[in-house]
């Protein structure tokens, strides 16, 4: 199985993918985490975080590569959830050649999504997921999976968050049509922002049965 979880910044792509990650047996792939793992490569560190603190997209050539290597990797034989990849229409041509089942959109508004984005907090350890409003640890500011201190993003500031819906806007929704007589792309609509994650990874098996996957 072969997903691309896409859709705004704050449309939950990561908690939905790390949570169908265990269900379907495949790595979820976050260019995002990827590269945030990488702000201390000592060739691309720098840029890295530079893109990332404004909210701009990491060039092309070093997304690629990064992700090329992840994809080469043995746990990703029999399939993946990528998630932050592709970006624009640029990028999604280089992976032409990898074949995609579905593309999951998910569909949010920006109401949500800055509410969301301002209130979330990621696990500095493993990147789990949280939210202080509604998402909310076991023990204050502490990841329950690892124990990791949850942090802010610094791309979750609001001015950063407005940036980078500007680059989806006009960079990203492209790539639903370059991929519309492609693959099946599956609309996955999110209206309540107290709605879980569990109901909404429900949602999305089901739409995921009703083409035919046995899950
Ligand atoms: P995300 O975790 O997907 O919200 O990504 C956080 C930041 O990482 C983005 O604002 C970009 O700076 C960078 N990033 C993630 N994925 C990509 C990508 N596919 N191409 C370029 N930059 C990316």
């Amino acid at each position: 199985m072969r997903l691309i979880i896409f859709g705004p910044p704050g449309s939950g792509k990561g908690t939905y993918a790390s949570r169908l990650s265990p269900i379907f047996n495949i790595p979820h792939i976050s260019t995002g985490q990827i590269l945030r793992d990488a702000r201390n490569d000592q060739k691309y560190g720098t840029i890295i975080k530079e893109c990332q603190e404004k909210g701009e997209l990491v060039p092309i050539d070093i997304v690629v590569e990064m992700l090329k290597k992840k994809l080469s990797e043995p746990d990703c034989k029999n399939g993946f959830i990528l998630d932050g990849y592709p970006r624009n229409v640029e990028q999604a041509k280089k992976i032409s050649d990898i074949p995609i089942d579905f593309i999951i959109n998910l569909v949010v508004s920006d109401d949500i999504i800055i509410k969301r984005l301002s209130s979330r907090r990621q696990c500095d350890k493993c990147g789990e997921i949280y939210n202080i409003l509604y998402l909310k640890p076991k023990e204050e500011g502490k990841c329950d999976k690892c124990g990791g201190n949850l942090i802010q993003r610094d791309d979750d500031k609001e001015d950063v968050i407005k940036e980078r819906l500007k680059i989806y806007e006009e960079e990203t929704r492209p790539v639903l049509d370059y991929y519309k007589r492609k693959v099946k792309i599956i609309d996955i609509e999110c209206r309540d922002i107290n709605a879980s994650p569990d109901f909404m990874v429900e949602k999305i098996l089901t739409a995921l049965r009703k083409e035919g996957v046995k899950v």
